[in-house]
């Protein structure tokens, strides 16, 4: 072989190796839409609004009232691995955020144009910058709410192929508006509004009450027929809502699953159900069921799937009879059950300390 013909390594430039960095973040609208929620969420807002166009391709917009960026960390926000989430490895053990890799922001500017607007309580004038692909192009003050609005437009416009693997419009905003509505049941104590091509398909009206989320969220139809159910066995407690057998659909899309406050799917708690409805259903048609699940963390592995979407429970079937029979019983009962209450309703995973607290 010829010495010309090997090969030379050498380091990419970084805005070839952000580039590449940035497409395990954001592969589409969607995880756009998930980071800055999450985002959101961490910075303790009580109001979101989450608003695209396109499917979220020209256009995604998240607006919280959280605490905001002060002016002289704005840029910081945008580096890879900057965040104000852990300081230390030791953090790693203890964290009860959603984010902390500091790579969210970083990532979205890299592939896209970014334009932030934030101002927390205690300053009298907020930032605005504007990004394109990771470059800052603009920095401005200027009079603006608490909180943080962060606008991302002509994604993927410096990177074609993955703009090209794209699905269309309609898919994509399906995807996003399943994930905002899931987002919204889980944390039913937020309001949060979901504006699609200028229309409001939901503006949900926070105070924990997961039925009246499911009214605005889902359709009034839907929430007349809906039975609660609630149920502690001591090492597990279900609650949520389940249609009446009079009420049921073609496909499993509205049996929606939380456990301990995270959205999951899971095949158990499908098979529970159609056990539960065994007799009562015709073949091929599904309840709906909105459930949250809560059992000790330590019995629940949440890392067998790299989105932890996924869950194991140390005692599958356990579960799968838990929840078999609470549902069962609650089909099987015509006395009324009294309404599941509210503050039982938690609607973040707890902390830590939060569930010391309680034991
Ligand atoms: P991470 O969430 O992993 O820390 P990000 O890239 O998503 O990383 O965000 C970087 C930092 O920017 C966060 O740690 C936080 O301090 C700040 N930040 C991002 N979004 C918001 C927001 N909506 N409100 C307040 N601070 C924010
Ligand atoms: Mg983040």
């Amino acid at each position: 072989m010829s010495e010309m013909m090997l090969p030379q390594i050498h380091a990419l430039p970084k805005h070839v190796s952000d580039k590449i960095a940035a497409g395990e973040v954001v592969d589409r609208p969607l995880s756009i839409v998930k980071e800055l929620m999450e985002n959101a969420i961490d910075a303790g807002a009580s109001f979101i609004t989450v608003e695209i166009k396109n499917g979220g391709k020209s256009y995604i917009r998240v607006t919280d009232d959280g605490c905001g960026i002060a002016k002289d960390q704005v840029m910081l926000a945008f580096q890879r691995h900057a965040t104000s989430k852990i300081e230390t490895a030791d953090d790693l053990d203890t964290i009860n955020t959603l984010g902390f890799r500091g790579e969210a922001l970083a990532s979205i500017a890299a592939v896209s144009q970014v334009e932030m607007i934030t101002k927390p309580a205690s300053a009298k004038a907020g930032v605005k910058v504007r990004l394109q692909g990771g470059e800052v192009m603009e920095q401005t003050d200027t009079g603006c709410p608490d909180g943080t609005t962060i606008i991302v437009t002509s994604l993927f416009y410096n990177t074609p192929a993955r703009l090209k693997f794209l699905k269309g419009d309609n898919t994509e905003s399906s995807l996003i508006i399943d994930f905002v509505s899931k987002m919204a049941l889980a944390y039913s104590k937020l309001r949060i509004r979901m504006i699609n091509n200028g229309n409001i398909l939901f503006n949900t009206p926070g105070g924990g009450q997961i039925y009246n989320n499911i009214l605005t969220i889902y359709s009034k139809e839907t929430g007349q027929k809906l039975l609660p159910v609630s149920a502690d066995n001591g090492s597990m407690f279900l609650e949520g809502y389940v249609s009446d057998p009079s009420y049921s659909k073609t496909n499993r899309k509205q049996q929606i699953f939380f456990v301990n406050g995270r959205y999951i799917s899971s095949r158990m708690m499908e098979k529970a159900i159609s056990m539960a409805y065994k007799d009562k259903l015709f073949e091929g048609r599904y309840p709906v069921a909105y459930l949250f699940l809560y059992v000790n963390p330590e019995t629940l592995d949440v890392n067998i799937h790299p989105n932890k979407k996924e869950v194991r429970f140390d005692d599958e079937l356990a579960v799968l009879d838990f929840v078999h029979s609470t549902l069962r019983d609650r089909l099987n009962t015509k006395q009324a059950i009294p309404e599941v209450k509210a503050e039982k309703l938690f609607s973040r995973p707890q902390t830590k300390e939060e569930r010391v607290e309680e034991q």
